[in-house]
């Protein structure tokens, strides 16, 4: 017989898809069987009004066949059906799906991974299996009809039988090799698996013949027990999505098993976010905050993103649009009908719309997250020790684009209350009279707590906050002000808490910078008086506006990065030491010397 060509535009979607090197294959089962809800949705609607049906919600479900020796997997459904003009509308172009425009999308992006995102339909089928046969009887009908094609060379329809109405797609899979094993399409885990997977809250059952073992009863001389098989029908999907629920319905076990579950985590969420939200655009949201990083989560394999359904059929397992970066490791689920599952529908729409969601995601999320460190603090911390540095890269990420939204959730060590607090928190605590709000950043707090500086701070009874996160010295140099407030980084800043003095010149003194400076060279790029210092004799700070902390970062991050603007050693004129050294410097210049290396080693 004559084989029908396929329309030109179907050809070249075919081409890709026996052709695709796309990795998520197993997306054709959630297409098929997502096509299978939906002629089922038709006749179940039909039956509502129509006696003839025959049919009432229960009688509907979704079948899996495997057949290991034939090597072919089956998914049949008591749906709609098609007839003979529908299987050739349907099955022979796409382009009245209006797939062109998913064409248009593959000739500008040539990104397969789309694929996987939306659906692509019943042209799925092609990525796993050689030939594809589709029999079909359509409600009213009593003629069923046999689609057969076996890729791009074309199809056929034949007549034939078919005692329901309903169809069944059979999928004759592609021979294993080494990267692709298609055989697992045939195992009972792994189709398990891809329903619990993609299909889940398909409302219908999908159901399957599972082999099954029992003990047969014991005869008295019997010694072992003995077993047979049998098999039993089970439904693989749960149908009722928990988001869908309301929020009262649902209990806090039910969300930790679900999360656990859902997202391979052994601990229970530090939080949940359950939201559903009617206007402009609809949907469900259930979000988690996980209570640790998972392993992989500073990583390039960690990936962002939420679950996106489409009318309880999953299709996106990481949305990243639904996510800003600095909310990357929240976890969880939308589900939206104004995203379809068809790939036609226009994909600016879909941005909108998605934009819109993350939108709204993001200020729940922040809201959570402030109800956390308002009224559960101690969870707060927990949480801001896990990912407390994720939303410092937030501050810092787009040029301090997200300041706004992630400045008030960031807490850093206070000297004075000996525990975390917010900027918001030191604001609030600052004496009336105080300029800035007083940071210093380093490896550990031990150091911090003893540098020199620190002591005039504290004399005036002011607070530190005290950062020991790699990333902390950008925090302060990126936000610029807190409120009305400037930030003044202690160990280089100028503190702003004596009045401030005229700059008096003391050619004296300036002679022995000059000394000092002479005796080391490059080692330091100037030696002046200090304003910062009490009982300590001399500090460094960098020349640059970048803390030491901060250009160790950046060379290790870039080892390009060079700085060679040095830095001051800064002498403390108050203090004995530089009395003696200045009579040293007129005295007896050799002991000077010695003197200023070790002043310069002190101070390192
Ligand atoms: P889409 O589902 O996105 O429209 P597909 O290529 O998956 O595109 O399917 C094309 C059409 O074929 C569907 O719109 C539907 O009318 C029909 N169809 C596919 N599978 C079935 C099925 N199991 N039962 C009835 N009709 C089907």
């Amino acid at each position: 017989m004559a084989k029908k060509q396929f329309k030109a535009e179907s050809k070249r979607l075919l081409d890709l898809m026996i052709n695709s090197i796309y990795t998520h294959k197993e997306i054709f089962l959630r297409e098929l069987i997502s096509n299978a809800s939906d002629a089922v949705d038709k006749l179940a609607y039909l039956a509502l009004t129509d006696q003839n049906v025959g049919m009432s919600r229960s009688d509907f479900a979704i079948r899996l066949t495997t057949d290991e020796k034939m090597r072919t997997l089956t998914i049949s459904d008591n749906g709609i059906g098609m007839s003979k003009d529908e299987l050739e509308e349907n099955l022979g172009t796409i382009a009245k799906s209006g797939s062109l425009q998913f064409k248009k999308e593959m000739d500008s992006a040539e990104d397969i991974d789309i694929i996987g995102q939306f659906g692509v339909g019943f042209y799925a089928a092609f990525m796993v299996a050689d030939a594809v046969t589709v029999i079909s009887r359509k409600y009213g009908e009593n003629q069923a009809y046999m689609w057969q094609s076996s890729g791009a060379d074309g199809y056929t329809v034949t007549p034939c039988e078919r005692e329901t109405v309903g169809t069944d797609v059979i999928l004759k899979l592609k021979d294993d090799t080494e990267q692709e094993k298609y055989s697992e399409y045939l195992k009972e885990y792994e189709l398990r698996n891809l329903v619990k997977k993609y299909s889940d809250y398909i409302r219908y059952p999908i159901q399957m013949e599972v082999e099954r073992r029992r003990a047969k009863p014991k005869t008295d001389e019997q010694a072992e027990t003995e077993y047979e098989t049998y098999t039993e029908v089970e439904t693989l999907n749960s149908m009722v999505p928990l988001w869908q629920k309301a929020k009262k319905d649902v209990t806090a076990e039910q969300y930790n098993a679900f999360y656990k579950e859902k997202f391979f985590d052994f601990d229970d969420p530090l939080a949940v976010i359950h939201t559903a939200v009617e206007g402009a655009v609809t949907y469900k949201a259930l979000l988690f905050i996980p209570k640790k990083a998972p392993y992989d989560y500073y990583t390039k394999e960690f990936k962002k993103g939420l679950q996106l359904y489409s009318s309880g059929v999953m299709i996106m397992e990481h949305c990243e649009d639904l996510l800003p970066d600095h909310f990357r490791f929240v976890r969880g689920i939308v589900d939206t009908q104004d995203l379809s599952l068809n790939i036609s529908r226009e994909m600016l729409q879909h941005d909108f719309q998605l934009k819109q969601i993350a939108a709204n995601l993001e200020k729940k999320i922040k809201g959570e997250l402030e109800r956390l460190r308002d009224k559960e603090r101690e969870k707060y911390d927990e949480f801001f020790a896990a990912f407390g540095t994720q939303l410092k890269y937030g501050v810092l990420s787009d040029f301090g684009a997200h300041k706004d939204v992630v400045q008030d959730l960031l807490t850093f060590w206070s000297v004075k209350e000996k525990k975390p607090i917010t900027f918001g928190e030191y604001v609030v605590a600052m004496a009336p009279e105080q300029k800035y709000i007083y940071y210093a950043t380093g490896e550990n707090r031990e150091h911090l707590e003893k540098l020199p500086q620190m002591e005039i701070v504290a004399e005036k009874g002011y607070d530190v906050l005290l950062g020991t996160d790699e990333v902390d010295g950008f925090i302060p140099k990126t936000l610029g002000k807190f409120g009305e407030k400037e930030f003044c980084n202690v160990a280089q800043d100028d503190l702003g808490v004596e009045p401030p003095q005229a700059e008096e010149k003391n050619e004296e003194n300036d002679a022995v910078f000059t000394l000092v400076k002479n005796t080391l060279g490059d080692k330091v790029s100037e030696v002046r008086a200090s304003k910062n210092l009490r009982t300590h004799p001399v500090c460094l700070v960098p020349s640059s506006d970048m803390s030491f902390e901060m250009m160790k970062y950046l060379k290790r991050v870039n080892p390009e990065f060079h700085d060679d603007s040095g830095k001051i050693l800064e002498l403390n004129v108050q203090h004995p030491v530089f009395a003696t050294l200045k009579e040293a410097a007129t005295s007896d210049p050799q002991k000077a010397e010695k003197y200023a290396k070790l002043l310069y080693a002190q101070g390192l």
